[in-house]
């Protein structure tokens, strides 16, 4: 009989359960972001197009609210200067930590301007490098050092990318002479009651494995260890592998899984996360936990920001559809933030890579939508409107050339956070 690990799962995480699915990283880093400032010139000019008529947009400086959904660290600063100096208009503030969009701000909104244009996301920071860069940490020279950034995500996904490491590093494969094959399981990550830690990692036995290796006395490879099982590895996952990714797990010597532990062959939860009426964890990045902690083409932070900007837009567009918004015109302009620190002007600056841009207009209930390449074909013909005021001067930046070069980033092209990476000019030197 095959056995199963997916009685032990919190009904949340059914794996014949749906959820909706989240921009891939492949498509939305297929093209290079933007410097925020640019972007928000041709958010203006696409604003004012025929484009944006057709969907219903009426443009009115004087009717305007700039507004922002994003984290209040100060490595985005350049988010709410740039509104500012685009739209010469205070910016209202919609978002919570965490670039949580805040519901109950848009009451107050619609109050003070009855075109609301929102800018939000997630943001990331980013350090140049020769490899693709690497995300999760900035430069902060108040404090002299590197610190995580976006730190709320990343005090959400670290316990779970820590048992997802733990499990990388202690699934070992391995081929007897004369058999398959096998994978030696730590039972902590098969059977929820073998490890005391909250979080629990389970592999799916059902996508991972094809049986249990029974124990024969004659045969000592079936003699395992007290905390350890073994199974025959399903032919699939080694079919599903690069012939030069399988090589290590043929040998005798008994290999780490590594990173081939990919999203189908586990599921990872917090025992104690608090749940909602509806038995959904609270905090929705649990739902998508597995692809935050093992993605493919991106670094864990990054994968992070991406799915929490999926899910904050996804309330603010379902908030613009209640009846008491439906007076009011919305654009909302979605994506990741990537913060940068600059050593030789000494300052933060930001990229921008947009995911969605929705419009709801002004007399109507649902909205019209463009998806990431719908939003880079229009972009591309736009020429940016003028900031009102100098932002360059303001900030301390000439060239703008030169800021975008730096993010060298591709899917499936990137480092790991060292403070190597990061080579100072002057200034603030990082110490290492
Ligand atoms: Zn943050």
């Amino acid at each position: 009989m095959q056995r199963t690990t997916r009685n032990w799962l919190p009904p949340y995480l059914d794996p014949a359960g749906f959820i909706p699915r989240i921009t891939e990283t492949r498509v939305l880093f297929q093209w290079p972001p933007f410097f925020f400032p640019e972007f928000l010139g041709k958010v203006i000019a696409f604003l004012q197009s025929d484009d944006a008529r057709k969907m219903g947009f009426e443009f009115d400086y004087r009717r305007i609210l700039p507004c922002t959904w994003k984290c209040s660290d100060e490595s985005l600063f350049m988010v709410p200067l740039s509104l500012l100096a685009y739209f010469g208009a205070n910016v209202f503030p919609k978002g919570l930590i965490g670039a949580r969009f805040n519901e109950q701000s848009l009451g107050a909104a619609v109050h003070h301007g009855s075109i609301n244009v929102d800018l939000g996301g997630s943001h990331v920071g980013y350090l140049p490098g020769e490899r693709g860069g690497s995300f999760g940490y900035i430069w902060r020279p108040q404090q002299k050092e590197f610190t995580s950034d976006c730190g709320y995500l990343t005090s959400v996904f670290t316990p779970f990318a820590s048992v997802y490491q733990d499990a990388s590093q202690n699934i070992l494969l391995f081929r007897p002479q004369g058999s398959k094959v096998l994978a030696s399981i730590p039972n902590e990550f098969l059977q929820p009651n073998w490890s005391s830690h909250r979080v629990k990692l389970l592999v799916d036995i059902e996508t991972f494995t094809a049986g249990q290796v029974e124990y024969r006395d004659d045969t000592t490879f079936t003699h395992t260890t007290v905390a350890r099982s073994l199974f025959y590895v399903h032919p699939e996952f080694l079919q599903g592998l690069d012939p030069r990714d399988v090589e290590p797990f043929l040998q005798e010597k008994p290999t780490p899984i590594g990173r081939f532990l990919s999203p189908k062959y586990f599921n990872i939860f917090d025992t104690q996360a608090p749940l909602d009426q509806n038995g959904l964890p609270r905090e929705r990045l649990m739902l998508y936990m597995k692809y935050i902690v093992a993605p493919k083409y991106s670094p864990v932070s990054l994968k992070a920001a991406i799915v929490n900007t999926n899910l904050e837009h996804n309330r603010l567009t379902d908030t613009l559809r209640s009846p008491e918004y439906t007076n009011y015109s919305f654009a909302c302009f979605t994506g990741i933030f990537m913060d940068l620190f600059d050593h030789e002007v000494g300052n933060y600056y930001n990229l921008f890579q947009p995911l969605s841009i929705t419009i709801k207009p002004a007399g109507k209930k649902s909205e019209v939508e463009l998806t990431p390449e719908e939003i880079q074909f229009r972009f591309a013909r736009l020429n940016p409107a003028e900031p009102r005021l100098n932002l360059l001067d303001m900030t301390g930046f000439k060239s703008v050339e030169r800021l975008v070069e730096r993010f060298t980033f591709k899917p499936g092209r990137f480092e790991e956070f060292s403070h190597h990476n990061e080579v100072a000019s002057n200034g603030d030197e990082p110490q290492t």
